[in-house]
C-alpha cells in the first residue's frame, strides 16, 4: 500500500511537472483586458507587465522577462508593482536586449514592407523558422512539423519553430490548432506564439500603403489585444513578438506596435518569394496551405542539410533566443 501510495505520488509530481513545463492553461472567462506597464518584482526578478486582465475572479499579467524575451501569465497579487507609461519603461529597462530590439526596429521602420527584426544571430549557422497562419479555408500543412520533428529528432529536441497566428485562422482550424498543440506538449516541438492581428485583412486592389493594417478604419487596438485574448482562451502563451500581415507597416504603425510592447519581426528569407536563407536567417514560409512552395523548398533545404544536422552544425533556433542573442551586451 505505501509503495502504491508513493508510486501515485511520483505519477502526480512527475505529471504536474509536465502541466507547468508545457504551461497551456485557458483563460476561458477573460474581463477587463488592457494594456498595463508596471515592473514586477518578486525573489529578485524584475519581470516587466504589459497587461493586465481578470479571469474568475483573480487578476492576471502577461509578463516579459526583459532579458531573455521570455513571457508567462502569473497572479499580480504574486508581485511587487510599480506601474510605469511605456515611455518611462523604455528608460526603466533601456539596458535590456527588450528595449534594444524595439528600438532597432523602430530604426527599421522606413520601408513599406518587411520593417522589424530580419535576422538573428549571424554567427551561427542554422535559421530561424517563422511560419504563419493567416487566415485561409486550407488545412494547416502538417508537413512543415512532421518533417522539423523527423529531422531534429536526435538532435533537438524540441525543435523550435514560431508560429505567427490570425484570430480568423484560430476560430476556423480547432483540430488543427490542438494537433500543434499537442506536438508542443509531448515536447516534439516548442512554439513560440507570435501575434500575427486579429482579421489579417487584406485587399488586391489597394496600393500596399493603403493594405493590410494601413487599410483606412482598421483598429488597430482590437487586431492587436483581440488575438492575445484569443490565444489565451486558446491556452496559447502570446509571446513578445509581432508579426504585420503582408509584412506590411509604416512607421506610424511600428511605433504603435512598439507601444503596446511588442517586437515587430520581418524576415529576410521569404523563401516562396525567392528570398535565399543565409546563416542567422529569419525564415518565412506559410502553414496555412497556402504556400506550398515555399514549404517544398524549406523542405529540400532541411533534407540538404541532412549531415550538418547531424554533426549539430546546423540547427533551428529560437526565436527569443536569436533575437535576445543578437541584443545583448550591445
Ligand atoms: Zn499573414
Amino acid at each position: 500500500m505505501k509503495q502504491l501510495l508513493k508510486y501515485s505520488l511520483l505519477i502526480f509530481l512527475l505529471s504536474g511537472y509536465a502541466v507547468t513545463a508545457n504551461a497551456q492553461v485557458s483563460y476561458l472567462k477573460i474581463t477587463n483586458y488592457q494594456t498595463y506597464y508596471a515592473s514586477a518584482k518578486r525573489n529578485n526578478t524584475d519581470w516587466f507587465a504589459i497587461r493586465k486582465f481578470e479571469n474568475e475572479g483573480k487578476i492576471y499579467l502577461l509578463l516579459v522577462d526583459p532579458d531573455e524575451l521570455e513571457t508567462k501569465i502569473d497572479e499580480a497579487a504574486q508581485y511587487t508593482l510599480s506601474p510605469m507609461f511605456m515611455a518611462q519603461a523604455r528608460l526603466y529597462y533601456q539596458k535590456s536586449s527588450y528595449e534594444k530590439a524595439l528600438r532597432k526596429a523602430e530604426q527599421q521602420s522606413k520601408s513599406i514592407q518587411d520593417a522589424g527584426i530580419q535576422s538573428g544571430m549571424p554567427s551561427e549557422t542554422g535559421v530561424t523558422l517563422t511560419a504563419d497562419l493567416c487566415p485561409s479555408v486550407r488545412p494547416l500543412d502538417r508537413r512543415i512539423f512532421t518533417a522539423i520533428f523527423e529531422q531534429f529528432k536526435k538532435v533537438e529536441q524540441p525543435v523550435p519553430i514560431a508560429l505567427s497566428i490570425t484570430g480568423i485562422w484560430m476560430r476556423q482550424h480547432q483540430q488543427d490548432l490542438e494537433w500543434l498543440k499537442e506536438m508542443n506538449m509531448k515536447g516534439e516541438i516548442y512554439i513560440t506564439w507570435v501575434n500575427h492581428s486579429y482579421n489579417h485583412r487584406v485587399s488586391k486592389t489597394q496600393p500596399l500603403k493603403q493594405n493590410f493594417l494601413l487599410e483606412p478604419g482598421t483598429d488597430v487596438n482590437f487586431e492587436v489585444l483581440g488575438t492575445e485574448q484569443a490565444m489565451l482562451k486558446n491556452g496559447l502563451l502570446p509571446s513578445v513578438f509581432f508579426r504585420f500581415p503582408g509584412l506590411v507597416s509604416d512607421k506610424q504603425l511600428i511605433y504603435k506596435i512598439a507601444d503596446f510592447g511588442l517586437i515587430p519581426v520581418g524576415s529576410d528569407a521569404w523563401l516562396a518569394k525567392g528570398q535565399q536563407p543565409q546563416s542567422g536567417s529569419i525564415v518565412l514560409i506559410h502553414g496555412n496551405g497556402n504556400e506550398p512552395v515555399g514549404v517544398n523548398d524549406f523542405i529540400s533545404l532541411l533534407k540538404s542539410k541532412t549531415k550538418s544536422i547531424a554533426k549539430k552544425q546546423w540547427l533551428l533556433y529560437d526565436l527569443r533566443e536569436s533575437v535576445e542573442t543578437t541584443f545583448e551586451g550591445k
